[in-house]
């Protein structure tokens, strides 16, 4: 079997947060291969550990895919804080006598966006509303190539290791069977800290999802989970993700003195393309309706953010929602059906982007999660939970479809869903031996078999 079917065999998406079936994207030739390892969001350990305790796998599987696309240079990006990483890659390279190359970015925020990295390693931009492929380019991450050098060994995708961190009581990674209940991974981390109420943030501080902390139970691991963290209730993150869509727009109206730091700083903005989210503000500020602005270009141009939230975070000093605003935007164009027409290029950094990159650690301070960011995490605790909920839908596309019925037994590792016949989707694995309890519209359910 080749790579490409080694990997669509095995079930891999994408394990940096987007969830593109891995098959679909090497899927070409390029001049690049881009290797994400410097980990974007502030509080996720995963890649750091993987990098460090998997480097020779990870390094094995980046010669594979590179020599797969044909790419003349492959880079695994770090940032040059990571010492340990630094070391435990360039060792396992030297061992293999491998043309991976170490490419090693200031720490900054977001130095793991895929556009901005694209930007770092080869000074070039890729084109707004493109793709890195667009300008020779290929990005995967640490997370998805330790899965490609799995699936090379004939074992497909059912574990995935996640960080789980923040107010419990030992922050630890997880390796979990997909479908493992988030509960689980807090369990195994001690439990949550005592004293405040807490919420659960599903990914990183920045790009992930807020629940209360009951959810823990009705949510699972899926193959683009990457964090499990619990924050203060009280804290800059809770606060800012639940202000109503009302109360964002009537902020944006009322307060934004039109500073322009939302722009200046915008790493979309500084790596080239004509996203101006302080035009944006300024018009969604003077519109009766901000639904009767779709038709306007500029308005349009939200569809440019990638959600990062620097904007948010770091540059707005009155505390105002951009990201929102584009989030709320991109939307309303989406139901609409409108897409932005592609600016005519050519495209390249603007030279005052040196100096304006944002500093993680200031992120996460203002984000209220500032105590964390220090932690390193070693312990790995591998979960077997009595019970998986596997999804259907664990990448972007269509949902699997199921090839087993309740009552089967199956063993780790045996196919339950198949790809969709059309349209992007991936396979999907029994994470552990067990019967079927439930096959539902939407997930698998598995009871472990006793050992
Ligand atoms: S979230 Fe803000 S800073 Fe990030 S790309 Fe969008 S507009 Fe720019
Ligand atoms: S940084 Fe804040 S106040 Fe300044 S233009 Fe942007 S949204 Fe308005």
């Amino acid at each position: 079997m080749d790579l490409l079917n080694q990997i669509r065999s095995a079930g891999i998406v994408g394990c940096g947060g987007a969830g593109f079936p891995t098959h679909v994207k090497l899927n070409c030739k390029a001049e690049y291969l881009l290797v994400n390892g410097a980990e974007c969001e502030p509080l996720l350990r995963t890649d750091h550990w993987l990098m460090r305790h998997r480097a020779a796998q990870i390094v094995r599987a980046v010669g594979q895919v590179g020599e797969h696309i044909g790419a003349s240079r492959l880079l695994i990006v770090l940032k040059e804080t990571y010492e340990e990483e630094i070391a435990a890659l360039r060792a396992a390279i030297q061992a293999q006598g491998s043309p991976v190359e170490l490419f090693l970015t200031r720490n900054f925020y977001p130095a793991g966006d895929e556009q901005i990295m694209v930007c770092e390693a080869t000074g070039r931009t890729v084109p707004p509303l493109g793709i890195p492929l667009e300008v020779g380019v290929v990005v995967s991450n640490v997370g998805t190539m330790d899965r490609i050098a799995d699936a090379v060994e004939g074992k497909p995708f059912t574990h995935k290791e996640v960080t789980v961190t923040g107010a419990v009581e030992r922050p630890v990674i997880v390796r979990a069977p997909l479908g493992t209940p988030l509960s689980a991974c807090i369990e195994a981390a001690g439990g949550k800290q005592g004293g405040e109420p807490l919420r659960l943030l599903v990914g990183g501080p920045l790009m992930g999802t807020v629940y209360p902390l009951e959810k823990a139970d009705e949510l699972y691991v899926t193959k683009t989970t990457g964090g499990v963290i619990l924050i203060r209730e009280d804290s800059g993150l809770v606060h800012l993700r639940e202000r109503s869509a009302k109360a964002i727009l009537r902020q944006a109206k009322t307060a934004c003195i039109q500073c322009s730091y939302c722009t200046q700083l915008c790493p979309r903005y500084l790596i080239g393309h004509p996203l101006h989210p302080h035009k944006i503000m300024r018009k969604v500020a003077y519109a009766e309706d901000p639904a009767q602005l779709l038709q306007d270009p500029e308005i349009q141009h939200a569809q440019m953010c990638c959600e990062c939230g620097v904007c948010e975070t770091y540059a707005c000093p009155m505390g105002l929602a951009p990201r929102q605003v584009n989030h709320l935007l991109k939307q309303a164009l989406a139901k609409e059906g409108i897409r932005s027409p592609k600016p005519e290029g050519p495209f390249s950094p603007r030279e005052d982007r040196e100096w304006r990159r944002a500093s993680s650690r200031r992120i996460a301070a203002r984000l209220g999660v500032g105590e964390c960011y220090d932690i390193r995490i070693d312990e790995l605790a591998e979960l077997h939970p009595v019970r998986v909920t596997l999804a259907l839908r664990q990448s972007i596309g269509a949902p699997a479809v199921p090839v087993v019925h309740a009552g089967e037994s199956v063993s780790c590792g045996q196919v339950v869903a198949e790809a969709p016949e059309k349209g992007l989707g991936v396979r999907l694995h029994a994470s552990v031996s067990g019967v079927i309890s439930r096959v539902g519209e939407a997930e698998i359910v598995i009871e472990r078999e006793a050992e």
